[in-house]
């Protein structure tokens, strides 16, 4: 990248945050999204079951906002939930600006769902592949706007900020960027920089997430001295699909929702025994039920039975997931989906104020890596691609009132690769890999206790000493990076829950079973 090209916005990410930041400041100011694969790579795209939203008059935002703030188990701001879902059915209108074609009903109106935790029906979907349909319409603008500069296998490695480098000026002024097809790494120079890159569910050896979610905004935003919270708060979806040739593919809740029901290996229905909303339960106490029972008979899985509702109700409602069980051998218009809990959404992350602010000058962060307080301690299905429309609105009306300044861009020095070489023990990183989400997974997964945080603790000091060692040896590559990135988001996961004294929302832990009286964030600063 030639450095005397400068960005107004440089986006770092190209799912539902990254791009609705980028189309709303577009007309505008000069905007760059890098994306480290794909374009459409990220989560987003891996969405089935929809986007809540006040939409229907028998619905309220009192209610949305009730539903929200039960499921955060007294720990969401209730500015943040007041300000999401006020502005639901504006982003979804959007949306449909955008071109997102959302199913309809035989009236001709749109068609909304209901899922775990909802009190009413408020999912507006594309089928069962709404975030397809998001994806693709929302590249498709960016792909059409002049002012949108589109970059795949980019990966930005570290944000550049005026103060490590002693520069005129104050906060963050770019990006390095690794460029994956010449394995060179450029700087990005921008007046505002958006972090939009996604969870970090990678951390955990079972995710329902795409290969990417290696929490890598998390990581470069503490590294460049932004506060973290949260980061205990580690949804885990309790059905993705158990074949052994199915990576992360997920059964949506929907599949619930619209009457499946949950069976052990016996074929007996179990989560009327664990809640009196049986398979309608928020998601964690589901997976915690799974786990719980999976453990008890040592079972491999569970099974998902939706065999009862006519075939037609089922390819109707869920084509995608038919067909991609077909492939497996599986019909499940006739026989139950074997299934088993995966890490699926990361509630913590970057700080942020109401317009996607962090703690460095300049720097935003919205979508899977920015902590809001929208979910407090669990997440509300289908919350998340809201969070990303609504805020990725409030980030971009604060940037363009701050590009107005058109304030100067110091130059940056280039990425210095003298003192490293290449890697001639790829090892260290595969292995570095399994290890780091196995122990995550067996450690810090959905049932904790004190002993295994500190084993894992232990763990993870070791690994970070080890990577960060390599790192500094070696001409960098995507997955040495990613594994720096995960190894720091592990750390900062262990952190986060150690802090937690009490079992709330999705962190449970046997040895403090009981709900502090007062609810407290759980924020990290860094040294
Ligand atoms: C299987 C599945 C089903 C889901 N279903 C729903 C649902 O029904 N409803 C709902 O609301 N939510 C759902 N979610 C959650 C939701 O999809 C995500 O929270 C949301 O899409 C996150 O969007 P995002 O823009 O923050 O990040 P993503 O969509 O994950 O995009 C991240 C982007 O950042 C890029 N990136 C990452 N790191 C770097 C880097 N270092 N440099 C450059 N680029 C980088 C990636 O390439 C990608 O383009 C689901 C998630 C999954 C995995």
């Amino acid at each position: 990248m030639d450095q005397r090209q400068v960005f107004d916005v440089l986006v770092i990410g190209s799912g539902a945050a990254g791009l609705t930041v980028a189309l709303n400041v577009a007309d505008n100011a000069k905007v760059a999204i890098l994306s480290k694969d794909q374009l459409n790579s990220g989560s987003t795209r891996w969405a089935q079951g929809g986007i809540a939203a006040v939409l229907d008059n028998e619905d309220s935002i009192k209610a949305h906002m009730a539903d929200t703030l039960n499921a955060g188990a007294g720990l969401c701001n209730f500015n943040a939930v007041k300000h999401t879902i006020e502005n639901s059915s504006a982003a979804i209108d959007w949306l449909i600006e955008q071109q997102v074609q959302f199913s309809k009903d035989s009236n001709d109106q749109y068609h909304l769902t209901k899922e775990g935790g909802h009190s009413h029906r408020r999912i507006i979907h594309a089928a069962d592949a709404t975030g397809v349909a998001v994806s693709e319409a929302l590249i498709e603008q960016a792909k059409k706007h002049s002012n949108i500069t589109l970059f795949e296998k980019r990966m930005a490695l570290d944000l550049i900020t005026c103060e490590k480098f002693n520069m005129p000026g104050k906060g963050v002024m770019g990006a390095y960027v690794l460029n994956d097809e010449t394995g060179r790494v450029e700087t990005f120079r921008a007046r505002t920089v958006v972090i939009a890159s996604g969870g970090a569910s990678k951390a955990y050896l079972y995710t329902s997430n795409p290969d990417g979610t290696s929490g890598d905004g998390v990581a470069m935003a503490w590294r460049a001295g932004c506060r973290v919270a949260n980061m205990e708060f580690n949804q885990f979806h309790p059905t993705c699909l158990f074949h052994p040739q199915a990576k992360s593919f997920l059964i949506t809740e929907a599949v619930r929702g619209e009457g499946g029901y949950l069976l052990l290996p016996n074929g007996e229905r179990f989560m009327h025994k664990f809640d009196k909303r049986a398979e309608l339960a928020p998601r964690d106490i589901v997976a915690r039920a799974i786990d719980h029972e999976m453990k008890r008979l040592g079972a491999d899985c569970l099974y998902l039975d939706i065999s009862h509702k006519p075939k037609a109700f089922i390819l109707e409602h869920f084509p995608t997931i038919y067909e991609r069980c077909l492939e497996y051998g599986i019909d499940m218009s006739k026989q139950p989906i074997p299934v088993v809990p995966a890490a699926h959404y990361t509630c913590g992350g970057i700080v942020t104020d109401a317009n996607g602010r962090t703690d460095v000058s300049n720097l935003y962060a919205v979508g899977e890596s920015a902590h809001t307080g929208l979910h407090g301690a669990n997440r509300l299905a289908s919350n998340s691609l809201l969070e990303c429309i609504v805020y990725g609105q409030s980030a971009a009306g604060h940037i363009l009132n701050i590009i107005k300044e058109k304030q100067n861009v110091p130059f940056a020095p280039d990425w210095d690769e003298s003192q490293v070489k290449d890697s001639d023990e790829d090892v260290v990183i595969s292995h570095n890999w399994d290890e780091l989400r196995r122990f995550m997974w067996d450690y810090v997964g959905i049932v904790r206790t004190d002993k295994r945080l500190v084993r894992a603790q232990h763990r993870v000091e070791l690994l970070r000493q080890e990577i960060l060692e390599f790192y500094g040896n070696h001409k960098v590559t995507s997955d040495l990076l990613e594994l720096r990135n995960l190894v720091e988001v592990a750390e900062l996961i262990i952190r986060c829950a150690i802090l937690r004294k009490e079992s709330r929302g999705l962190h449970y832990s046997l040895n403090h079973p009981e709900l502090l009286p007062v609810a407290y964030d759980t924020v990290l600063t860094p040294e």
